[in-house]
């Protein structure tokens, strides 16, 4: 495998959660583009639709499989789709999660119990169905990656956003564990951290201080794009397989913290 190489990904099958739209949608693509076999999930299976065809367009090769990842029967048999039909995925990309900011006191029991449900539970199906995979692969091709979307809310401190950022604390402490505890199997493991970028994460946002906090955000900065974060997906992915990059932090060059 080479960095150098104009489809350095020939050959690898990726999984990506969340394709139907920012992160999850323009890594795909990149993916894609480097000349991975793509399977993208997400509940809404006509985006993933215009996704593999555009995918396809472009002469890469992709899969939708409309699944939602806090059903763990639902990711089982998206796994065991992938392991018929592509043989097992060696590339995951374990990125669906959700952003519902708001007040601790305001008691919005509902939105914390979505993010748990979606940024930890999910993430948990996602892994525990693909894990298998990623070993196997491993094992028989010298490499394979276990790319969780972790965020820069990991470590750094956003009254209002409590319960996000202590899902996000989870995504990037089993990060590292896992990373410790697969390396051994040739299996790399890795946190991507963003700051912000634009995408529909911040649509379903609801809390008023937090939507005025984002528009000030923007108007104060350039935000980091999807294609952005997917470019640091690809890179990682392509690099050879001694080199693992445990966390990445990528900030919008404006953005203090
Ligand atoms: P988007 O809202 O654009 O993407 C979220 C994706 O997750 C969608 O494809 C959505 O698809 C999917 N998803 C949501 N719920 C489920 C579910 N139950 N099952 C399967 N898929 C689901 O936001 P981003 O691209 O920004 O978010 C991607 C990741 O990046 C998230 O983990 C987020 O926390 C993280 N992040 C984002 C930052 C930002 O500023 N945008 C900064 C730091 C981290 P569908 O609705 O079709 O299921």
């Amino acid at each position: 495998m080479s960095t150098h190489t104009a489809k350095p990904l020939a050959g690898r099958v990726a999984v990506v959660t969340g394709a139907s739209s920012g992160i999850g949608e323009a890594t795909a693509e990149k993916l894609a583009g480097l000349g991975a076999r793509v399977v993208v999930l997400a509940r809404r299976a006509e985006r993933l639709a215009d996704l593999v065809a555009r995918i396809e367009q472009r002469g890469g090769s992709a899969v939708a499989i409309a699944a939602d990842v806090t059903d763990p029967a639902a990711v089982r048999a998206a796994a065991d789709r992938v392991a018929a039909e592509l043989g097992g995925a060696d590339l995951l990309f374990n990125n669906a999660g959700v952003m519902l900011p708001a007040p601790v006191e305001e008691l919005a029991t509902a939105q914390w119990q979505q993010q748990i449900d979606l940024n930890v539970s999910g993430l948990m199906n996602v892994i525990g169905a693909f894990t298998p995979q990623l070993v196997a692969a491993a094992a028989e091709r010298g490499v394979a990656d276990l790319v969780n979307t972790s965020s820069i809310a990991a470590l750094n401190i956003f009254p209002t956003f409590a319960v996000y950022s202590a899902t996000k604390a989870y995504v990037t402490h089993l990060s590292r564990h896992l990373r410790a505890e697969l390396g051994a199997k040739q299996v790399r493991v890795s946190a991507i951290e963003p700051g912000i970028v634009g995408t529909e994460l911040q649509s379903h946002v609801t809390d008023r201080g937090a939507l005025d906090w984002l528009a000030g955000a923007k108007d104060a900065m350039e935000w980091l794009t999807p294609e952005d974060v997917a470019e640091t997906v690809g890179f990682l992915a392509a690099l050879p397989p001694r080199v693992n990059l445990q966390q990445v932090t990528i900030m919008p060059t404006g953005q203090a913290s």
